[in-house]
C-alpha cells in the first residue's frame, strides 16, 4: 500500500515536470500515417542580406542544394508576433489578429503584450486565423513545435501535439536536438509539421546594429545551429527525406539618437493613453478628456515632423493592409526608416537601440530571409521577392493538406517549386 502511494506520488511529479516544458495534444485523436516532414525555422531578424556579411556554411549549402528568394516581404507592421502569424497563417495582420506586439482591445478590455511569461502571448482568443500547425492537426497528422510565437497558445480549441512554453534558457542547440528526437519517432507518432525559433541575430540587430561585428557573429552562431540540424539529419540517412524552409520575420535598420521624433512638441501627451512607442507611435484617446479627439489633435501631428506621417483609424493607404480591426486604435503616427517616435520622457541616449524595426514593408531594409531545401524545391535557384503570406499555401502544399482561410496565393511561390 505504502509503495503503491509513493509510486503514485513519483508518477504525478514526473508528469508535473514534464508539462512545464513540453505538453501532449489531444490524447483522443487517432492520427493517419505522416507526410514528408516538413521543418519550419524562423531566425528572428535575420535580413535578406546576412547571408552575404559573413560565412555562412551551412545555410550556404542548403541554398546551394534548394532555393532562396531575394527576400521575404513581411506585413506591416514589420514586428517579430504579426510576421509569425502571417507566416503561419498566410494572413495579414489585420486578418489573423495580432496588429503588433502591443496592442488594447476595447471589448476583452485587456492589453496584449510579448516577451517570455507573457499571459497574452499564449491567449489563443486574441488570433483569428488557422496557423498552419492546427490545419496540420485538423488533417490528423502531428505537428510539434520547439517554440514560435502563439505556438504556446490553444488556438481554436488545438495544440500542436508537442509544444514548449516559451523558454529562453532553452539553448539553441537543445532546441535542434529536440526537432532531431522528434524526427526519430515512428509511425503516426512521427511529426509532419516541425517548427522551431532562434531570437540571437535579432538581440544582437537590436543591441549593436545590423552591420555590426557582433550581428555577424550571432549569424555564423546561428549558422552552426543550422548544421546540427543538418548533420543530425544526414547521421540518420534522412537529409534528403525532408522539407526544411528557414524564414525571418522581418529585417533590421540602424537607429541615430539624432533621429528621434518627440510627440509632446506637438500634443499633450497627458490627455492620451500611448499604446505602442518606436517606428511607430499608437495613440488612443480617453474618452473622459473632451480636448483631445482626432479633429483637434490631427491638425497638431499632421504637418509636424517631416519624417512622420499620422493616420486616422479608418485613413491607412491599402499597402498597409490595415482596414478594419478594432484593435487599430486613434491615431498611428509612423515614422520612416531610421526614425523613432518616443517622448522626452522615453527617451534615453544610454539605452537606446542600434537597430529597430517595424517600419513599412516597402522598405528593403525590413525584408527578410526565406530559404527552401528538399525533395519538393527546385535545387541552386534564386527566386524573386515574396510577401511572407503566400507561404501557408505552400506549405500546405508541400504537406498535401488543404489550406484553411488566408490572405495568400499558391501562385506566388510556385516558381520555387520542381
Ligand atoms: P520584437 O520586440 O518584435 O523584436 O520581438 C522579439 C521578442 O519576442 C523576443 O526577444 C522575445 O522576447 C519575444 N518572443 C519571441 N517568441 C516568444 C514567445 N513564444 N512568447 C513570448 N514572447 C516571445
Ligand atoms: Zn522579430
Ligand atoms: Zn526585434
Amino acid at each position: 500500500m505504502k509503495y503503491s502511494i509513493q509510486k503514485t506520488l513519483l508518477l504525478c511529479l514526473c508528469i508535473l515536470f514534464s508539462c512545464s516544458q513540453t505538453q501532449e495534444g489531444g490524447s483522443d485523436q487517432v492520427y493517419g500515417e505522416p507526410e514528408t516532414p516538413l521543418i519550419l525555422i524562423s531566425i528572428d531578424g535575420f535580413r535578406w542580406d546576412y547571408l552575404e556579411k559573413t560565412d555562412t556554411p551551412y545555410l550556404d549549402e542548403l541554398v546551394a542544394l534548394g532555393v532562396r528568394s531575394e527576400g521575404l516581404i513581411p506585413s506591416y507592421p514589420s514586428k517579430t508576433f504579426p510576421n509569425h502569424l502571417s507566416i503561419v497563417t498566410g494572413s495579414y495582420p489585420n486578418n489573423h489578429g495580432l496588429i503588433a506586439n502591443s496592442m488594447y482591445d476595447e471589448v476583452f478590455d485587456e492589453y496584449y503584450y510579448i516577451g517570455q511569461g507573457s499571459t497574452a502571448a499564449r491567449d489563443g482568443k486574441w488570433i483569428n486565423r488557422e496557423p498552419i500547425w492546427v490545419t496540420v492537426e485538423n488533417h490528423s497528422l502531428r505537428a510539434m513545435t520547439m517554440f514560435w510565437p502563439t505556438s504556446d497558445a490553444e488556438i481554436m480549441g488545438v495544440r500542436p501535439s508537442n509544444w514548449f512554453a516559451y523558454d529562453e534558457s532553452i539553448t539553441n542547440t537543445q532546441r535542434m536536438e529536440q526537432l532531431l528526437r522528434w524526427l526519430d519517432l515512428k509511425g503516426t507518432n512521427r511529426p509532419t509539421f516541425l517548427a522551431s525559433y532562434f531570437n540571437d541575430v535579432d538581440n544582437a540587430g537590436h543591441r549593436y546594429g545590423p552591420e555590426a561585428e557582433e550581428t555577424k557573429t550571432a549569424i555564423r552562431s546561428i549558422d552552426n545551429e543550422i548544421g546540427i540540424l543538418i548533420n543530425g539529419l544526414k547521421d540518420r540517412g534522412i537529409f534528403d527525406e525532408v522539407n526544411i524552409m528557414i524564414v525571418s520575420d522581418h529585417g533590421m535598420t540602424e537607429n541615430y539618437t539624432n533621429k528621434v521624433i518627440f510627440l509632446d512638441d506637438y500634443i499633450d501627451i497627458s490627455k492620451v493613453e500611448l499604446i505602442d512607442k518606436g517606428p511607430f507611435a499608437v495613440i488612443r484617446l480617453i474618452a473622459e478628456d473632451s480636448d483631445s479627439t482626432v479633429e483637434n489633435l490631427f491638425p497638431l501631428l499632421e504637418n509636424a515632423h517631416p519624417n512622420m506621417t499620422i493616420y486616422k483609424k479608418n485613413g491607412f493607404p491599402e499597402n498597409f493592409h490595415l482596414t478594419d480591426n478594432r484593435r487599430i486604435q486613434d491615431l498611428t503616427a509612423v515614422a520612416d526608416d531610421h526614425w523613432r517616435i518616443l517622448t522626452h520622457d522615453s527617451f534615453n541616449p544610454n539605452r537606446f537601440p542600434s537597430g529597430d524595426h517595424g517600419y513599412h514593408p516597402d522598405y528593403e531594409s525590413m525584408h527578410g530571409l526565406f530559404i527552401g531545401y528538399g525533395p519538393e524545391f527546385k535545387s541552386g535557384y534564386v527566386g524573386p521577392r515574396v510577401k511572407n503570406i503566400h507561404l501557408y499555401e505552400m506549405m500546405c502544399k508541400l504537406m498535401n493538406i488543404s489550406p484553411s482561410l488566408n490572405d495568400g496565393d499558391i501562385t506566388a511561390t510556385t516558381t520555387f517549386l520542381k
